[in-house]
């Protein structure tokens, strides 16, 4: 009994994991927060610190 138990944990776990290496949550908001000009992170809605502003056009 304890045996089903831990295998049907270990499964979850593998699944989990899976889905998280899939799924890297936040990667594709980080790659939008980036400027095209420069690479950098942006923090807010502000323009780039190099001055790029962010339009996104499609
Ligand atoms: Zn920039």
């Amino acid at each position: 009994m304890l045996v089903k138990v831990v295998t049907f944990f270990l499964i979850g776990i593998a699944v989990l994991a899976m889905f998280g290496r899939l799924k890297f949550p936040g990667q594709s908001r980080l790659e939008n927060a980036k400027c095209p000009k420069c690479g950098r992170y942006k923090i807010g809605k502000g323009p780039c610190s190099c001055g790029h502003i962010g339009h996104r056009k499609g």
